[in-house]
């Protein structure tokens, strides 16, 4: 369906700014006026939002903070972008995600999951011609600042294309 990106972004930030509240994290969202429409599957978008902001809300440590932050622009695709204060996701690990089953240093220790959140996200995304793209510091050291030095997610949405008169 063509829909704004507000309409399934701000419920799952209302859920989302629960548990941040819960486990002491700060929570900002950004969300610009006037977007561009996106075309997607709003029942797996929200799935793929859902399972990359519960990574961050669970691999931060408390007193972090998780940015969300809509109105990413590139060619034909508008971006939400995730970021967290957390530990970073390490170059070996980065190779491996979206592989089911895989998880990383990060989760080896108490916090519970099974692998499986990037692995069906980077298959939604894919089945509506959307990408995720990943930066942690380790390898993108520019983009690593005193605000955000762990994990930025950016999911790009394929932009609905505007209709020639
Ligand atoms: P599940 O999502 O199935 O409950 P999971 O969170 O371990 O389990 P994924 O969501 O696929 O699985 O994530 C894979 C691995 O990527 C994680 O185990 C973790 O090591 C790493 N990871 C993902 N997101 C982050 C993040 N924001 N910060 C640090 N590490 C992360
Ligand atoms: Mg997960």
């Amino acid at each position: 369906a063509d829909c704004a990106v507000v309409d399934f972004l701000a419920p799952l930030l209302v859920s989302a700014q629960a548990i941040a509240q819960e486990r002491n994290l700060q929570l900002q969202a950004e969300i610009p006026p006037n977007l561009p429409l996106v075309r997607v599957n709003i029942k797996a978008l929200q799935e793929v939002l859902t399972n990359v902001i519960d990574n961050a809300l669970k691999y931060t440590p408390a007193g972090g903070k998780i940015f969300v932050q809509a109105g990413q622009e590139k060619a034909n695709f508008q971006g939400i972008a995730i970021s967290d204060t957390g530990p970073g996701i390490p170059p070996e690990d980065l190779k491996h995600l979206g592989e089911r089953h895989y998880r990383g240093v990060q989760a080896q220790t108490e916090i519970p999951g099974s692998g499986l959140g990037l692995a069906i996200a980077k298959q939604l995304i894919e089945q509506m011609q959307g990408e995720i793209e990943i930066f942690s510091p380790a390898i993108n050291s520019q983009l690593a600042s005193p605000d955000a030095p762990g994990t930025t997610f950016i999911i790009w949405l394929p932009k609905v294309e505007r209709v020639r008169s």
